[in-house]
């Protein structure tokens, strides 16, 4: 072993990372293309994780034996370590425990979509007006664009609802994986639908809380001034804008 030894961790880089911490309405729109990347990024941490573990399988043998040379082959201390290593106590370990197999998310996401109807989420009332059709079919661009599928997914009645959905799951996995913080500095998908703090010292990071009578995502600004919640619209070329209300 040389001071360059380092062991790699690797986390894949997908909000269905966090898919215990999602609701049932949330994982009830996750679509099948999402679950896929999950796959395809927990292929590359089973591959890293591979190498890991035999980098401490050989750091384990070759502590093992310094440490029998040391005090004894049937000494505590090699007992200690080879009980720590049995227990599942190395890094490799325990940050295996944290990485969901793809078909624990395949179950949670069949299971969310038999649970809750979709097609009972929020949706829009009889007559639709020309603004309505507008919002429809931005929405419509926006839930293709992110691999969903019209009436497995979503239908048109309910699109709007699942892209909001949708969005806002994108959003609180980013959140959680932040430490509850946002950074909204970018201003092209970003409006206030209200007024904006105007505090001097007040910045782009936000932090975000759960309010326990709604599910509503609920957004306070930095100087603490200012409570929003958080709403999403969608524009024609199916991107999203945060609406802060
Ligand atoms: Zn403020």
């Amino acid at each position: 072993m040389t001071d360059t030894t380092k062991l790699e961790l690797y986390t894949p880089n997908h909000f269905l990372l966090n898919a215990s911490e999602m609701s049932m309405e949330a994982l009830a729109v996750i679509s099948d293309s999402d679950v896929d990347a999950y796959e395809e990024e927990h292929a590359i941490y089973l591959a890293k994780q591979k190498d890991a573990v035999s980098l401490v399988h050989s750091l384990y043998k070759s502590a093992e034996s310094n440490i029998s040379l040391i005090f004894g082959e049937y000494s505590n201390e090699h007992k200690y370590l080879a009980r720590a290593i049995n227990k599942g106590g190395a890094l490799t370990d325990s940050h295996s425990k944290g990485i969901p197999s793809p078909r624990i998310i395949r179950d949670k996401v069949n299971n969310a979509r038999k649970k809750v109807d979709v097609s009972k989420l929020h949706t829009v009332t009889s007559s639709v007006n020309d603004n309505g059709l507008l919002a429809i079919n931005n929405a419509l661009e926006y839930l293709i664009n992110s691999g969903l599928k019209l009436n497995q997914d979503f239908t048109l009645t309910n699109a709007i609802a699942v892209a909001k959905s949708h969005k806002g799951t994108n959003v609180m996995a980013q959140v959680l994986a932040d430490n509850w913080s946002l950074e909204l500095n970018d201003h092209r998908n970003l409006t206030f639908v209200g007024s904006k703090c105007v505090e001097e010292d007040c910045d782009d990071s936000y932090d975000i809380y759960s309010s326990s009578d709604s599910d509503a995502i609920r957004v306070k600004c930095s100087c603490g001034e200012k409570r929003y919640n958080m709403d999403f619209s969608f524009q024609e070329n199916g991107k999203a804008i945060t609406e802060l209300i």
